[in-house]
């Protein structure tokens, strides 16, 4: 079965197991029951900006061609920095009804151990598809606030005790250290300013993240398609947004937003839980 796909972020949901989607021209296709089995992966050597639809030699960032990158709401400052959101005070950085009905809604600061301790940012109820997307194996909700800018001045004051990286090849490897969120989120809690400890939530429970991984590697290589054009191997697993294919290549689909592939996947399949067990 061949299938023609704009490579972009993975949707995600979560049964107590991370899913993850390709959003092909007309369908979804569901990737876990392809886990085990040999895929194939071809560059069409053809690049669609996110933002006009129209393709381009080359994109700029985030799969957004330059113009776009510069001008459209969705790649606005305060979309990597939640600290420069500026809806609050009505200030316009591109597109102020984008802008309020982005920033303006309850945002969480929180925990996670993906390899190493971080700090993050997302929109209140998409946390899970956050965690899921960066391959966080115990994420714990450290604040609730009502708009972006607070959570990202807690971010802020946060990141001078511990990074907000996501350690992708450890991440990987799952090399996952023993990190107790709950003493470090009472241990940061202490460090902040009342204007900000105000939005410290209550919540205590740590939340497991498991992946369909059959088996990780121990040394990974990023694989990139305007060198390597086509990939053929048995996809070993999902984490974060990478492919985990044998031998330890390993594909991040969401760097490759924009790139246009030609997807072989086995054609018989009976069930999900035939392909992953
Ligand atoms: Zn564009």
């Amino acid at each position: 079965m061949d299938i023609g796909i704009t490579l972009a972020k993975m949707p995600t949901y979560y049964d107590g197991t991370a899913h993850y989607l390709l959003k092909a021209d007309e369908d979804f296709v569901a990737l876990n029951r392809f886990i085990g089995r040999q895929i194939s992966v071809e560059f069409l050597n053809q690049k669609f900006c996110a933002g006009c639809g129209q393709e381009f030699a080359e994109l700029f960032r985030m799969g957004f061609c330059k113009n776009c990158f510069f001008t459209r709401p969705e790649a606005g400052e305060s979309i990597i920095r939640p600290e420069l959101s500026r809806a609050h005070l009505g200030e316009e950085d591109r597109d102020l009804a984008f802008e309020k009905g982005y920033q303006l809604q309850p945002h969480i600061v929180y925990l996670a151990n993906s390899g190493g301790l971080k700090v993050g940012v997302t929109r209140g109820r998409q946390q899970w598809h956050r965690w899921m997307d960066q391959g966080a194996s115990y994420a714990l909700v450290f604040a609730q606030t009502e708009n972006r800018y607070q959570a990202g001045q807690i971010e802020v004051a946060l990141k001078a005790f511990i990074g907000d990286k996501t350690p992708w090849q450890r991440m990987l490897k799952n090399q996952v250290e023993a990190i107790d969120l709950l003493a470090e989120k009472e241990r940061l809690a202490a460090e902040l300013d009342k204007d900000l400890s105000q939005w410290v939530s209550a919540h205590k429970e740590v939340n497991e993240i498991h992946y369909p991984v059959r088996q990780y590697p121990d040394k990974v290589k990023s694989l990139n398609l305007n060198k390597s054009r086509s990939i053929t191997a048995k996809l070993q697993g999902i984490k974060g947004q990478y492919w985990i294919m044998e031998g330890g290549n390993v594909l991040n689909v969401r760097s490759h937003t924009g790139f246009r592939v030609r997807l072989s996947l086995p054609a018989s399949i009976a069930t999900a839980k035939d392909a992953t067990d």
